[in-house]
Parts: structure tokens; sequence; C-alpha cells
């Protein structure tokens, strides 16, 4: 891959070889399943889902002053004896063309990957994939893939023929991945959750459910709106959960 091609010495604030980091996390229990991860945050997204908490990397990336990769990379170092791998997160890091090389970086150097995103360039995920540039990824998956109910839950027209590829790429790949269902009273429905549940199901499939949090939202009238109450949603993930174990 042309990641293979980067170096140290290219690792400066604005290099065309860098997607622009625009959050850094040194370590993090719950971004990977079973493992301590650092994660890096890309800005941009091509979403506007009206719960997204990462509002600020979504609407104003530039706004966010760009984390110097060397700087990163200075702190990881030395962590790399307790850090599992780095998980690259958005924003939506699969809109930048020199995310492949940064993997190709990362994975030189030894580290396990994991990618966030959110399925719409498929073409990318593809390429990461039979490069086996990752190790594990995350895709939320906003629900059932019709087009009225995707497109409200996405905020923008979404291609979802291209989020099915992504879909199917996933669970064909062979690589650890999960697909995450963050679901609000105002815009899922029990038939909803448990569609998109039976869509996803498939062997080697993670389904991981997340209850709405109106902390923040993106769309700022989603901050007086609720998510499940707890045994609701307790009730649901059982539900998901038992979905995705008949094809464990
Ligand atoms: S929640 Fe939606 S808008 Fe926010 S980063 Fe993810 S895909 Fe983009």
């Amino acid at each position: 891959m042309g990641g293979r091609s980067l170096d140290r010495g290219q690792f400066s604030p604005g290099s065309p070889a860098l997607p622009p980091i625009r959050g850094f996390l040194e370590s993090s229990f719950i971004d990977w399943p079973g493992r301590l991860c650092a994660i890096l945050f890309v800005g941009g997204c091509n979403f506007r889902c009206p719960f997204c908490h990462n509002h600020p990397l979504v609407l104003a990336p530039e706004a966010l002053p760009e984390i110097p990769f060397a700087h990163i990379l200075q702190r990881l170092t030395p962590r790399r004896k307790w850090l599992d791998g780095i998980c690259i997160s958005g924003g939506e890091p699969t809109l930048s063309p020199a995310l492949p090389g940064l993997i190709g970086f990362l994975k030189d150097e030894g580290w396990a990957v994991k990618l966030d995103t959110n399925g719409s360039r498929p073409e990318v995920l593809e390429t990461l994939l039979a490069g086996r540039l990752l190790d594990m990824v995350a895709m939320d998956v906003k629900a059932p893939l019709v087009q009225e109910a995707y497109d409200r839950c996405a905020g923008v027209q979404v291609d979802l023929a291209r989020i099915a590829k992504s879909v199917n790429l996933l669970q064909r790949s062979g690589v650890a991945h999960e697909f995450r269902i963050t679901v609000a009273p105002a815009l899922h429905g029990e038939e909803d959750i448990l569609a998109l549940a039976r869509q996803l199901a498939t062997a080697g499939s993670r389904l991981k459910l997340q209850n709405f949090n109106p902390k923040t939202t993106l769309d700022p009238r989603f901050e007086g709106k609720q998510g499940f109450a707890p045994e609701e949603f307790g009730r649901l993930a059982r539900i998901v959960a038992e979905l995705a174990g008949s094809w464990a």
C-alpha cells in the first residue's frame, strides 16, 4: 500500500500525508472490546446524525487545533507496553485520502489498529481489509436499511447501497467487527430495532445497542428528548443479544 511510504519526517501539522488529527485520547477501556487502546480522532463527517456527541469534529473540525503527529508518537511510544492498539475514530476517518497511509504506517510500527466508521465509503474499507490493515472495525448502523428511516437518523440523504456493501464486506471479512446501533425513542421503534438486528446478525458479527444520551447533541432539539428508560433499554438489548447469539 501507499501507506508504507510514510516516514517520521513527514509528521508535521498540515502534511498532506496525514489525516488532520483533531483529538487524541491516550487510553480508553471502552472503545475496543477487551483491549486498552489510544484513540485518534479525525475531523470531518459526511453525516449529520441529530444525536451525534462529536459535533465539533463534524461541523467545524478546522476550529479545533490539529495535533502534531510527532507529539502523538512521542506519547504513544513509551505506552506501547500496556496499550493493546490504536483506534482511529471521528468524524468519519474514511473521508481522508491519507487514512490508508496513516494506518499502514501504524501497522508497520507494530500497532494493532481499530477503525470506527459509518460505512459510507465501502471502497476505502475494502482497500484496508484487502491490505490486512485492520484488526477490528466498529461500524455504526443508523437504522434499518430503509431510505426514509436511514436518512432521518443520519441527517442527510444516504446511499443505502454503500451502507449495505460495507455491512457485507465486514460480514465476509474474517476480521473482528461490531455493528453499533444507537437508538432513541424519537427515531426508532421496537420494530425498527429488531428489524435492524435481524439484518445484521450473522455468525462472527457482534451487535452493540447503545442508548441515546441527550447530552450535547448535534441537533439542539434532541437535547430535550429522552433515551429509552433503563428497563426498556435492557429488555431491547437482551433481545438483540439473543438474536446475535443465535448466530454465534
Ligand atoms: S454520529 Fe453521525 S454525524 Fe456524528 S461522527 Fe458519527 S456518523 Fe458523523
